[in-house]
């Protein structure tokens, strides 16, 4: 017997990435563990704790013994909750079976592109783009097909999708508002892709998992809500940004039937659903709508500015994003050749930790994303890091 003959690993994982930001996030690991301070930029979650009632929630739902199996698609209150907000906020014509309760936005994409792809098939998507797509997609051996935002946007987008889509398009990949730009799509652009779905017959894979963290301006419009879109269109929602709430691990889904049994059965042959006693939580966190989020609003705008405007002051270029938790600058020349030089001089000479804009696509090339919800002190610390290696920089270059 051939000792070091062992099966190889499914062909399926050939093409799929592992998160980048993972590796940047184990490098700053490295260097915490090494005693450096390092101003943390990085991440992308809430800077606010979970509120208090939704964790009181789950104690509530514990003592009550709300810990057998529940059905995997979700308990009927948490399922009611979410049909009562998909039709009422987010006014999509939703049915009584369309939601489904997920472990996060992450396990509901997954779905989502489960149920709709074949091997072969081509996804459009606008780039800059939330880095796993690309890699959820090349799991399930489809092929995503980039569309640049920015000059879509400029010269028009119909225009740009009809350029790029083809006889084996079947899903357009929508992220509104978008990681890690922060853009949210006005309702006319919005109408626009939606005519183009309906044109070329395509479904639509929705994550709106900022909906809520939009600052200003026209509120994030749900695609899924325009006319002859419900029935061709899986949504992705999520707790994790619209109740701090990123390491309960809870989304949802909503479905038109078509897809439901899909959607249902990946659910079941994978988690078999999310914990119950988390279930509850989220019950108790949607029956509060948008209150904590409107509360938390003025912070992340407050942090949102003052990390703009440090950046400006130290030379990078932006224009100061509607929604979301992200900065996408332009880095200065003198930081780096490319994002990754960029990024890396950041963190070993100022010890700033941020993402470099490759990771979002190709579009991303030339910038860095900082994200702004993180603690005061984090910003105020960082601008200083950044301001004095900014003059030091380009001080030493004169
Ligand atoms: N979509 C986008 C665009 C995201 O940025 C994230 C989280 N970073 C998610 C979905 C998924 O979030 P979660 O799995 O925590 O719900």
């Amino acid at each position: 017997m051939n000792e070091g003959s062992f099966p190889r690993p499914a062909r399926r994982f050939d093409g799929v990435g592992f998160s980048e930001i993972v590796r940047v996030r184990n490098r700053v690991m490295d260097l915490l563990a090494a005693g450096q301070k390092v101003w943390r930029f990085e991440g992308g979650e809430p800077w606010m704790n979970t509120p208090e009632a939704v964790k009181a929630a789950m104690g509530d739902a514990l003592a009550r013994n709300q810990t057998r199996y529940a059905p995997s698609s979700g308990i009927p209150e948490l399922r009611r909750a979410i049909l009562a907000k998909a039709r009422d906020r987010n006014g999509i014509p939703a049915d009584d079976e369309s939601p489904v309760v997920v472990n996060g936005g992450m396990q509901g994409l997954f779905a989502a592109f489960a149920a709709l792809l074949d091997p072969g098939d081509e996804v459009l998507m606008f780039s800059p783009y939330w880095t796993p797509i690309a890699d959820l997609i090349a799991y399930h051996e489809a092929k995503a097909v980039l569309v640049p935002t920015g000059p879509a946007r400029r010269d028009g987008l119909t225009a740009a999708l009809a350029q790029r889509v083809t006889a084996r398009t079947r899903v357009l990949y929508w992220n509104c508002p978008n990681n890690p730009t922060g853009d949210v799509f006005s309702r006319r652009e919005v109408e626009e892709v939606a005519a183009f779905a309906r044109e070329r017959n395509l479904a639509v894979v929705s994550d709106e998992a900022y909906e809520d963290l939009v600052y200003e301006g026209e509120p994030n419009v749900a695609i899924a809500s325009l006319p002859g879109m419900y029935d061709r269109t899986i949504t992705a929602f999520t707790l994790s940004k619209s109740y701090s709430m990123t390491g309960w691990r809870l989304g949802y889904v909503i479905a038109p039937k078509r897809y439901q049994s899909a959607v249902k059965t990946v659910l079941l042959y994978t988690t078999n659903g999310v914990s119950t006693p988390t279930q509850w939580a989220a019950v108790e966190a949607l029956a509060r709508g948008t209150d904590y989020v409107a509360e938390w609003k003025p912070g992340y705008r407050d942090r949102r500015d003052r990390l703009a405007a440090g950046l400006t002051a130290a030379g990078f270029e932006l224009e100061t994003p509607r929604a979301a938790l992200y900065l996408f600058p332009k880095y200065p020349a003198w930081l780096g050749s490319d994002s990754r030089e960029a990024a890396r001089t950041l963190l070993d000479e100022a010890k700033i930790a941020t993402v470099p804009g490759i990771v979002f696509g190709p579009e991303g090339e030339g910038h860095l994303r900082f994200s702004f919800s993180v603690s005061n002190e984090m910003i105020a610390g960082g601008v200083a890091a950044l301001t004095a290696f900014a003059s030091q920089s380009t001080g030493a270059r004169r």
